[in-house]
């Protein structure tokens, strides 16, 4: 006998809780303030209330294992027993060896921590060598499989496809040269055919394995290889239904790879991917199948236009045995519940969609799709949040107006203004974020601080900022950022167009949560932003003090943004409101502007062909937002979070006066690749990593820069650290700080 997919279903929910509840407890227990015994009894409280939502929202097929205390890769790693040798010395217990790989410990630092495909969601990047002895654990699976049966309810474990974990994954310290972690593909094949016996035999009847990797570019190889796996974990005998689920676009070749399988279900995103219905239209009727269709968007806020999204349906409706709806992706990505964002515009309310929302939705269609379309409510009607000067502005934009002077007149403008010293030392923007600055923003949120007594506390921030910063003689001062509590969302609660959530949290990795702003309308600027923080700083001072402004894009990669446009449109209304910042820095006596674009990695499409146009108008947006000013004022951007690889020459083309970078990890590579790409003006590769808390001594940071020298004449070198210092702490800062500030005079005398 076997058991249909069902109607609907989601592949996955947020798992940090309506009101954090996650991050509180695993917080707790990392400080020691509750015992393991206490996590466990609020992970399974949480676990059992998404379980109960789904249930009682109607969803009939119900995910498991979507849970995670840290992060779902590195419950993989520990699912399939990939822990590497260095954590596994630690002698500790199981939890605590697991925490200790997501954080680190003060002899072992975590495993690095990388973006999640196109989101801001982040994993942890599983070791694999060729020793890395793979074996089937599947406590976890069964366990919350368990939990899930004794509710009464038969979910379906979800496990990251045992493609993607090695797709995703990185060669251990001790593998030899070429060595891919994909290259022990049917050696983990073989490990997963014993975690679905195990699950089998507890009864589990479908299992999903995420393959997400393969919406990307992948070799014929790769997806071969996809295919010999699935091949031969269909042709199991004692084995659950296989779900292969994949999202974050189309699929591509891969797709009839996966169709001359046996697996039992596929699922397509059919938000990011449409294309996916394409080809499945043209590869004809699938006999046998289930089609898991995601229709409604799991990463953005937007409520489905139901209508269209059923249509969609239908089209698959005639190809496969079975349609099942689903989200595009896990509502990972997505806040919990609209319900508890009562003061949003009600406009805008009744246009969003959390993720306790997109369940409604998700049933919703697969009622329709089974019992036909004809009760669906209509889409929400065209919204009136347009202004009119702003797209009057954008309309009447000449091409000169994004381009600015030549470089080496810019330069010889600023030079003569600013009158630097040779390898100029200069900081990426915050200071450290301290507990009682962190004190003082919940203060005023709570009421007990007024606005003006936090603008005083926050002015003194900057004061004490600035002096230290002459003692310990930086060239180039910064404001410190005391008064942001996110670089975006800083904005976003002073742009128009924009709206701040009270609750919206998502997570963003391990007990790190976000609340990313809302682009919902045009976007204005209906006053400076900051200009007072920015000239009350400069006026302490006689050296130059950095403007700091986030740029367009990373602001659009840490909001939701709007769908009813292209980003691009969206990007360059933020550009012009950055642009009229910029103007009006420059207007008060600012002399060097930093637009910070971190973010410029992140957005990059997937598949090497939608690449192109992606760069083309993120970097004009930017340079809309940076060419207003005149030639001697000094544009500085910043970058960090990520390989550069693929937008070295767009880096180029962003025709910053300065980039700062993030460099100290890769030893300075990233300079000589820049050079290559044609990047020939000013350049600061960040000499120390911050996300550390070691402080480096004087003669480390000496050979970073001397090794910087072999790529970058003194005239263009800056010195500054890889990243802002709001994470770290005083007591490492101003060591770190002294150091790095002598290390340049150190080899300055020798030029
Ligand atoms: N100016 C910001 C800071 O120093 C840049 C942060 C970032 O790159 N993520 O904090
Ligand atoms: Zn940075």
């Amino acid at each position: 006998m076997t058991t249909p997919f069902g109607q609907s279903t989601v592949l996955g929910y947020p798992r940090i809780g309506p009101d954090r509840e996650l991050k509180r407890a695993v917080e707790a227990y990392w400080a020691g303030r509750i015992d393991a015994a206490a996590l466990q009894e609020t992970a399974a409280g949480l676990r059992a209330q998404v379980w109960r939502t789904l249930r009682d929202a109607r969803l009939d097929a119900i995910p498991s294992n979507t849970f995670s205390l840290y992060d779902h890769m590195l419950d993989a790693a520990v699912t399939v027993d990939a822990i590497p040798d260095r954590f596994r010395a630690l002698g500790l217990g199981d939890l605590d060896t697991y925490f200790a790989m997501a954080r680190g410990t003060a002899a072992q630092p975590a495993l690095e921590l990388t973006k999640w495909f196109n989101t801001n969601y982040h994993y942890l990047v599983p070791e694999i060598g060729p020793s890395t002895a793979f074996a089937a654990r599947p406590d976890k699976p069964l366990s919350e499989y368990a939990q899930a049966r004794e509710l009464g309810l038969s979910t379906r474990p979800v496990l990251v496809g045992p493609a993607t974990f090695l797709l995703l994954a990185k060669p251990a310290a001790d593998a030899p040269d070429g060595f891919r972690p994909f290259d022990r593909l049917d050696d983990l094949v073989t490990v997963y055919a014993d975690l679905l016996a195990a699950l089998a035999d507890a009864g589990v009847s479908w299992v999903q394995l995420d393959e997400p990797a393969y919406v990307a570019d992948r070799s014929p190889a790769e997806i071969d290889a996809l295919r010999r796996a699935y091949t031969r974990l269909g042709g199991l005998r004692r084995r659950p239904r296989l779900f292969v689920a994949t999202y974050f676009g189309e699929l591509g070749d891969a797709l009839p790879a996966l169709l001359g399988t046996p697996v039992e279900a596929i699922g397509l995103d059919l938000v990011a991917g449409l294309g996916n219905l394409e080809r499945l239209a043209a590869s004809g009727p699938i006999p046998g199948r289930t089609i898991v269709a995601g229709l409604v968007d799991g990463h953005n806020i937007w409520r489905t236009d139901l209508r269209t999204a059923a249509e969609r349906g239908a089209v698959l409706t005639g190809l496969a045995d079975h349609v099942s709806v689903s989200t595009s992706c896990s509502l990972l990505h997505v806040p919990v519940d609209l319900a508890a964002e009562p003061d949003l515009d009600p406009a805008l309310r009744e246009r969003l969609a959390f993720a306790r929302q997109k369940v409604d939705e998700v049933v919703l269609l697969g009622r329709a799709l089974r019992d036909g379309v004809a009760k669906l409510p209509a889409p929400a009607g065209p919204h009136h949040w347009r202004d009119d000067t702003v797209r009057g502005r954008l309309a009447a934009l000449r091409p000169s107006d994004t381009r600015r002077g030549p470089y080496p007149s810019r330069a010889a403008a600023q030079q003569a203004r600013l009158g630097l010293p040779p390898l100029p030392t200069t900081t990426i923007g915050s200071f450290p974020q301290t507990a009682s600055l962190r004190a003082a923003r919940a203060d005023l949120r709570a009421g007990r601080l007024s606005p003006s007594s936090y603008a005083a506390r926050m002015r003194d921030e900057v004061a004490a900022v600035i002096a230290l910063q002459e003692r310990l003689g930086l060239d180039v001062l910064v404001h410190g950022e005391p008064e942001r509590n996110d670089m975006v969302q800083y904005f976003g609660e002073r742009l128009g167009g924009f709206a701040a959530t009270v609750n919206g949290w998502v997570q963003s990795y391990g007990s790190r949560c976000v609340r990313p702003p809302i682009i919902y309308g045009d976007v204005t600027r209906p006053a400076p932003m900051t200009v007072e923080w920015s000239s009350y700083a400069q006026s302490l001072t006689r050296k130059p003090v950095k403007g700091m402004l986030t740029g367009p894009v990373t602001i659009l990669a840490w909001s939701f943004v709007r769908t009813d446009q292209p980003l691009t449109d969206t990007a360059n209304q933020v550009a012009l409101a950055l642009r009229d910042e910029t103007h009006d820095l420059e207007a008060a006596g600012i002399q060097v502007i930093q637009v910070d674009e971190p973010a410029l990695r992140e957005l990059l499409p997937l598949r090497a062909a939608d690449q192109k146009a992606y760069l083309d108008w993120a970097v004009e947006s930017f340079r809309l937002a940076t060419s207003g000013v005149a030639d001697s004022t000094q544009i500085h951007t910043h970058l960090c979070y990520s390989e550069f690889g693929e937008v070295l020459s767009a880096i180029d083309t962003l025709d910053a006066d300065v980039t700062s970078i993030e460099a100290s990890r890769s030893r300075m590579e990233i300079l000589d690749d820049l050079r290559a790409a044609g990047y020939a003006r000013g350049i600061g590769p960040g000499v120390y990593d911050i996300h550390s808390p070691r402080v480096p001594d004087q003669a480390e940071l000496t050979a970073a820069l001397r090794l910087a020298l072999a790529a970058v004449p003194s005239e263009r070198l800056w010195v500054n650290p890889d990243c802002g210092l709001k994470t770290r702490g005083y007591e490492e800062v101003e060591p770190a700080l002294t150091n790095l500030v002598a290390a340049a005079a150190e080899v300055r005398t020798t030029l």
